[in-house]
């Protein structure tokens, strides 16, 4: 079969996210409960935006955010 590399960083790994891009994202998509209900409105876009901006979060996590606002990800994408 052959590997699989991240979309980002170019480690190979299971799917489009090396295992470190895809823990990263899996994190991005389980806060975006909480901040929605924090800021009442807030778009899955301006959400990723302050994620880059907010200096505590992680290079993985910013670098995950700048990818999906580049490529105009959505979460529906993996909603259940
Ligand atoms: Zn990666």
């Amino acid at each position: 079969m052959k590997e699989k590399v991240c979309e980002i960083c170019k480690r190979v790994g299971k799917g489009i996210f090396c295992e470190y891009h895809a823990k990263a994202y899996y994190n991005i998509i389980e806060q975006y409960k909480y901040w929605k209900e924090a800021y009442e409105e807030l778009t899955w876009e301006e959400y990723l935006t302050k994620l880059i901006e907010n200096p505590e979060n992680g290079k993985w996590v910013k670098e995950v955010a700048k990818y999906l606002i580049s490529k105009k990800m959505g979460r529906v994408v993996y909603d259940d």
